[in-house]
């Protein structure tokens, strides 16, 4: 199958993340990277909204308390366009657990606990477009990097 140069993912900083000053160096790593922004916007999810995005986990022990972590503050949405993105950015997130994420990750760099793990990336592209359909009903920008057909 040809690459998919205009795959999209799902990107959220965590209210953790947000709280920590992070939004900026995570921002950074994905735009530096290669990958283009084609939405973002800054907000507090309901709780609805949160079951809704975290809904095929919602028979795990830890559900309650990833709501209500997910609901301590606001969180950074975006969503990110380029070859393989889905794939390329959970490497750049790093493992759910950090006590799995390298270092150079951004778990692996910034989280010491499962429960706290700052950042969220889509884990297929089927649950990309489900994702970004949830947080990003009609707000994609459309325009062209001037690098992309050098990268690509
Ligand atoms: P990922 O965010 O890497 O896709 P999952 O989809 O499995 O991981 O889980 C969603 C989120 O739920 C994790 O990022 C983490 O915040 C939380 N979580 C997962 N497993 C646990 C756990 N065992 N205890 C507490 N929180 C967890
Ligand atoms: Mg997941």
């Amino acid at each position: 199958m040809a690459p998919n140069i205009r795959e999209r993912t799902y990107i959220m900083v965590k209210p953790d993340g947000v709280d920590r000053g992070l939004i900026g160096e995570i921002t950074a790593r994905f735009e530096k990277r290669g990958f283009k922004l084609i939405a973002a916007k800054l907000i507090s999810p309901s709780r609805q909204h949160l079951e809704k995005h975290y809904e095929d986990l919602r028979e795990k022990p830890f559900f309650p308390g990833l709501i209500t972590y997910m609901l301590s503050g606001p969180v950074f949405a975006m969503v990110w366009e380029g070859l393989d993105a889905v794939k390329t950015g959970r490497v750049m997130l790093g493992a759910t657990n950090p006590l799995q994420s390298g270092p150079g990750t951004i778990r692996g760099d910034y989280a010491l606990a499962v429960g706290r793990n700052i950042c969220h990336g889509s884990d297929s592209v089927e649950n990309a477009e489900k994702e970004i359909a949830l947080w990003f009903p009609n707000d994609l920008v459309q325009y062209s990097r001037s690098h992309e057909a050098m990268v690509y």
